[in-house]
């Protein structure tokens, strides 16, 4: 039996990805920190003992390590892939280590605050031209900021977690009267989520470049949308009651400094942007998604064609002087590429319920059904030829209560 150490360079978690997540050994256990090493979580407080963050890493969340910001992140990285390629540490290390197979995995973040954004040309051309038919396929506004919506961050919810049918009211273009009810239109947003660290004072607002040293980390993330009730409630002010019931994070955040291979520049901005929406931090990344609906590959959606950098989504929205904190998540929008099997929801990928979708296993869908399991993973490139793998996020629909 090989070490479990003794990882292949083409592991998507190798020594080069190193995601940080929160796990106990039983389900209701105290979360402690991990750093995921292959299939194995090595306990982060023990291999960083005597550090100097290791008072940040005593968990059960990695917000006080968040808050130490960008020098003790690339600090904390370097000391485990130091530790990790050291020989003489393996017999320590290997006493730290736990298959993730014995593990519950938490959510490693208490979520500060939530926003969502919309930055997927695709996604927001194809959203526009099935619900204003008549109308630009892109708002006035699209091309010259990130838009965006604040969330609700308590119903954040680490993968795994089943998402149960939200119930509310609706009205579709033919009934006289709304009525009440579980979601008839229960989708998927496959998107990424960036984790923020540091804080900003009230009334101040971070650069572009700035911005990027608040971007500690990413986590594909599902922003599960209730579309009926989304698009009786939306109007005029926005996502509400068809958004907050559950959004799915991945158990592990990958390091932004383990994506520097991944780093792409971003599809041309015309027209340019408002000066506080430029500088030297503007990039995409090239993570190639995929999304599971029971086993079927519905989508490959490809994170590179996203129209927004997250140095400017989070330039955005600080720029009113709104606070940013340890512990923040902002979430790209959902991932859509031009082609048909790219699109990132079911609202495009069945064309809001007129084109159902074949399953492998002779299903077919155009919204989710109760017991369906979705799964979104990714991959990207790593350092000299390897590839990252991103956590999965996944979760099951559960019958309305
Ligand atoms: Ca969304």
């Amino acid at each position: 039996m090989t070490h479990p150490l003794d990882l292949p360079t083409d592991h998507p978690f190798g020594l080069h990805h190193l995601p940080l997540g929160a796990v106990s050994e039983t389900p209701d256990g105290t979360p402690r920190l991990a750093v995921r090493v292959g299939d194995h979580a090595l306990d982060l407080a023990s291999v960083t003992a005597g550090t100097p963050w290791a008072d940040a890493l005593t968990g059960p969340t990695l917000n006080a390590f968040l808050d130490l910001g960008p020098q003790a992140w690339a600090g904390l990285r370097a000391h485990l892939q130091d530790a990790l390629g050291d020989a003489d540490r393996r017999e320590e290390l290997t006493a730290y280590l736990t298959p993730l197979t014995e593990l519950t995995e938490h959510l490693p973040i208490e979520v500060a605050d939530y926003v969502d954004f919309y930055a997927s040309e695709h996604h927001a051309s194809n959203v526009g031209a099935i619900f204003r038919p008549d109308g630009e396929p892109l708002t006035p506004n699209w091309k010259h900021l990130p838009i965006g919506y604040h969330g609700r961050s308590s119903t954040v919810v680490v993968s795994g977690t089943d998402v149960v049918r939200p119930t509310g009211q609706r009205k579709a273009p033919q009934d006289a009267e709304p009525t009440f009810g579980p979601s008839i239109k229960l989708d998927i947003e496959a998107e990424l989520a960036f984790v923020v660290g540091g804080a900003t004072a009230l009334g101040s607002r971070l650069t572009v470049d700035e911005a990027a040293d608040h971007l500690f980390g990413v986590a594909l993330f599902n922003d599960w949308s209730a579309r009926d009730l989304q698009a009786w409630e939306y109007v005029p002010l926005g996502p509400f009651l068809g958004k907050s019931f559950a959004s799915s994070i991945a158990a592990w955040i990958t390091p932004m400094a383990a994506l520097a291979a991944a780093r792409v520049p971003l599809p041309a901005q015309d027209p340019q942007p408002l000066p506080y929406l430029l500088g030297e931090q503007l990039f995409g990344l090239d993570l190639s998604l995929e999304v599971r609906l029971r086993d079927t590959v519905v989508s490959r959606p490809p994170y590179r064609t996203m129209y927004w950098s997250p140095t400017q989504m989070l330039a955005h929205l600080s720029v009113n002087g709104a606070v940013v904190r340890s512990g923040d998540v902002f979430a790209s929008g959902t991932v859509s590429g031009a082609e048909l099997g790219e699109r990132g929801s079911l609202l495009e990928l069945s064309w809001n319920g007129t084109e159902p979708l074949r399953l492998d296993d002779d299903r077919t869908r155009t919204f989710l059904e109760d017991g369906d399991t979705v799964t979104i993973t990714a991959t990207a490139p790593g350092p000299d030829g390897s590839v990252i793998g991103l956590a999965e996020v996944t979760g099951t629909i559960a019958p309305a209560r």
